[in-house]
């Protein structure tokens, strides 16, 4: 294997599992990533499940606000937050309370009946949003198909047009199903796949010329996240997003923005379009609208209602009692906490601190990002950066080969911030050092 590889697949043993950047390590023995941990596979250590991540030697068993701990007892401070899950810390009381209270009454029943908490759930997320109607399902890849579903059926049932093309743009990313990773501006997720479903284009961001020659007749809708969170913490300039706005508009294109990662308080308002002052007609949220439960919404304004009419969309799971319940505690919790504002708050503690502590070491090229969605882009790897984290109890991400991706949960203490960042400082310098004396 040439050095070049070597260094991509350890870059790529740091990345994210949720994300694009599966790790890829395919390592058995023990301590080395991807390795199953004693207690799990077959006699022959193999694992029942697919290698669709590549693991950690880790298993952790339980969680309380901004930790975790592992089946020996070792304590975690959590920056990864299960990748942008739980916003409220592990475990948070006021959600637990209702959910078991909702585990008492009924865990599940059909949407063809009346779900009162789905319905509060949409209420809340009505209030907290420009969006005028909710559809819940479990996921964030489930929320953008519906997006690109309802794009579709609003232009020919609605519109009566033929338009069915949605753009997106290089470097981002959607989901996993074979419409949104074909919608994901990152070819190494469709490797395999092929032959992808038709009716995307992807053009490169901030790049209005490139996108004006790309709508067509046929072109239905723009899909863009505002910040590209997988694709490297990179946030989308604000000037371009409003034109793009603006120019959809005139246009008649639907604008669907990609709140999956970015949504429910994570980067300081509920929804981080919010910021940029412009309405979406769809967007949508999963990862932390339920403090750990599965559940995802696709969110859309009032005149895209009549395009999904009964029969046209539906999820057995979409919007359960138990995933609902989570979901309005979630929301009610962040209400009364102010959470929004709390992670806007702590963003520039974690900024500032993160500049102040780290900014000089020559590894550390720029850090970005928006509310508690930050990126720490080096000058090489930081996959290895991830792994010493986990030996010195402090979890992260990466974004990319070369970026440090920092989730705290938005509750999370300026003393956490303090000690993460100490922990940080102190491997990147390690790390610094050791990258001189190679050369
Ligand atoms: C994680 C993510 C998705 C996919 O969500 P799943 O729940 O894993 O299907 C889609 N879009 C963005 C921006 C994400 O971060």
């Amino acid at each position: 294997m040439a050095q070049s590889d070597i260094q991509d697949k350890k870059a790529a043993a740091g990345a994210a599992n949720e994300g694009t950047d599966t790790r890829d390590g395919k390592g058995t023995g023990a301590g080395t990533p991807g390795a199953v941990a004693p207690s799990v596979g077959n006699a022959a250590g193999q694992s029942a499940l697919l290698a669709t991540y590549s693991r950690y030697p880790l298993s952790l068993v339980k969680g309380h606000g901004s930790w975790v701990w592992d089946d020996q007892g070792n304590r975690y401070l959590d920056f990864m937050s299960g990748l942008a899950v739980t916003s409220l810390g592990h475990a948070p009381e006021k959600v637990k309370e209702k959910v078991k209270a909702q585990l008492d009454e009924l865990w599940h029943v059909s949407n063809l009946f009346q779900i009162p908490q789905q319905e509060k759930a949409a209420r809340l997320l009505t209030e907290i949003s420009c969006a005028d109607a909710v559809f819940f399902c479990n996921s964030g890849a489930e929320a953008n198909e519906a997006a690109i579903k309802l794009a579709r059926r609003y232009h020919q049932k609605v519109k009566g047009t033929d338009r069915y093309e949605v753009i997106t743009f290089e470097q981002s990313f959607h989901g996993r199903t074979l419409a949104t990773l074909t919608a994901t501006g990152q070819q190494k997720v469709k490797e395999g796949f092929l032959p992808l479903p038709t009716g995307f284009v992807t053009v490169p961001l901030h790049d209005m010329d490139a996108l004006k020659t790309a709508i067509g007749p046929n072109t239905a809708a723009v899909m863009l996240e505002m910040v590209q969170a997988e694709g490297g913490v990179h946030p989308v300039d604000r000037g371009f997003v409003r034109e793009l706005a603006a120019l959809c508009k005139e246009e008649g294109l639907l604008l669907i923005i990609d709140e999956v990662q970015t949504g429910m308080g994570r980067t300081g308002s509920w929804f981080a379009h919010q910021q940029y002052g412009i309405e979406p007609d769809i967007f949508t949220a999963a990862k932390g609208i339920a403090s750990g439960l599965p559940a995802g919404a696709m969110l859309a304004k009032d005149y895209l209602r009549e395009a999904f009419t009964p029969g046209t969309h539906a999820s057995t799971f979409g919007g359960n009692p138990v995933s609902a319940a989570a979901v309005v505690a979630t929301i009610e919790t962040m209400k009364e906490e102010h959470i929004p504002e709390r992670a806007a708050e702590m963003s520039s503690y974690l900024k500032e601190q993160l500049r102040k502590k780290l900014a000089d070491d020559s590894f550390v090229k720029e850090i970005r990002g928006l509310g508690l969605l930050i990126g720490i882009e080096c000058a090489g790897p930081v996959g290895d950066l991830v792994t010493a984290g986990q030996k010195n109890k402090l979890l992260f991400v990466t974004a990319g080969p070369n970026v440090i991706r920092l989730l705290p949960n938005l509750k999370v203490s300026r003393e956490e911030v303090d000690q993460a960042v100490d922990t940080l400082a102190a491997l990147i310098a390690a790390h610094t050092v050791k990258e001189d004396n190679n050369l």
